[in-house]
């Protein structure tokens, strides 16, 4: 297990010691110079029941959006076909929707899904909750991964969203790994949270067993008409020491740079992939925020020397660095986290 203490004596370590943790475990459980590029589509937009703050999708919310009904299969396709030549390796679907419901929608989406899968992509879909029947469901129609985010710690998560809790969204991720589906989870930095609150929140992502396969971690896009239209966007550096301490603590998840990106620099993604991220969502918005243009991804990922990662050579190097673990006497991600965790901790720099 780890705990609250070790992750804070990580996050405060002098930035380059941190780095240096950072990318001693990245070069050792990742492709140290892979990024995985991810398209996210809204296939559902607007209108949703839910009131979570940081929101423009939410009906409490009044942010001008226009509603869209669910997108047809043939329209989604033409947006997977159209990533799959851009080179993302995994296109994922977001509806806002606070649940599923097993009806003719949950149907259209189980059609599309076998679609986009039968394109050779990795498949994502993000829908609200779901039961266990409904997670099978998706698995069966090749459905790979699922995604739930968790936002913040338990206690700042009550401050943000009052219409479910945090323990429904802990059990649709039950519910997604007994259908056997991967799980992305992670959370939104600058809604006004504490440090402690965004490290609990990598606490409760760190001690799941199994960790998630991926880790979103979004910067606030503070939309005008949502209650944190006048959030700050978060400082920059306890961004990438937020990047650097999930790297350190789930050393085999991809930690994905999500929302906010538009409002970075160039230097800041640069701290964030030195920190450990490695995947990004390519396309020029994300569900309904503005996203970077693709040909300035590429312009970065090129002066950085990154080159794209296919999902199946990252669960290669997963899988042998899983191995050489479990031959330490390291049986599970959150076993070997936590004496990761500890050794970057204990780490002393060397003074000449
Ligand atoms: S459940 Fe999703 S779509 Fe609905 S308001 Fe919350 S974040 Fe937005």
């Amino acid at each position: 297990m780890t705990t609250l203490d070790q992750l804070k004596e990580i996050y405060n370590l002098p930035l380059t010691t941190l780095i240096l943790r950072a990318q001693e475990v990245h070069h050792r459980h990742q492709d140290p110079a892979g990024v995985q590029l991810c398209t996210l589509k809204s296939i559902k937009t607007g209108k949703c029941s839910e009131d979570c703050k940081y929101c423009p999708q939410s009906a409490h919310n009044d942010t001008g959006l226009e509603p869209e009904k669910l997108l047809d299969t043939e329209r989604v396709m033409f947006d997977a076909r159209r990533a799959k030549a851009d080179g993302a390796t995994r296109f994922c679907m977001g509806a806002a929707w606070r649940k599923v419901y097993t009806n003719s929608q949950f149907e259209n989406i189980l059609e599309t899904v076998s679609s986009v899968k039968a394109l050779d992509l990795e498949v994502c879909c993000t829908l609200g909750m779901l039961d266990v029947n409904q997670a099978r469901a998706l698995k069966d129609a090749g459905c790979d991964v699922y995604n739930h985010n968790i936002d913040s710690s338990r206690e700042f998560y009550s401050k943000i969203i009052t219409t479910r809790t945090y323990d429904d969204r802990l059990n649709t991720i039950k519910n997604v790994r007994e259908a056997g589906m991967e799980v992305c989870c992670g959370g939104i930095l600058g809604m006004g949270e504490s440090v402690d609150d965004r490290l609990k929140m990598l606490l409760e992502l760190a001690n799941m067993d199994p960790q998630p396969d991926s880790v979103p971690i979004n910067a606030l896009v503070a939309v005008k008409g949502t209650p944190l239209e006048d959030q700050p966007f978060v400082d920059s550096i306890e961004f990438v020491r937020t990047i650097a301490t999930a790297r350190i603590a789930m050393p085999y998840s991809i930690v994905r740079l999500s929302a906010g990106r538009s409002q970075m620099s160039e230097e800041m993604h640069a701290l964030c992939y030195l920190a450990g991220a490695n995947s990004i969502f390519l396309g020029d918005r994300l569900l309904t925020t503005e996203n970077p243009r693709q040909h300035e991804d590429r312009k970065l990922l090129d002066k950085l020397g990154l080159h794209d990662m296919h999902p199946d050579k990252a669960r290669e190097i997963h899988a042998r660095s899983k191995a050489q673990s479990e031959s330490c006497g390291c049986e599970s991600a959150s076993a070997e986290s936590a004496v990761v965790v500890e050794a970057g901790k204990a780490a002393e720099p060397v003074l000449s």
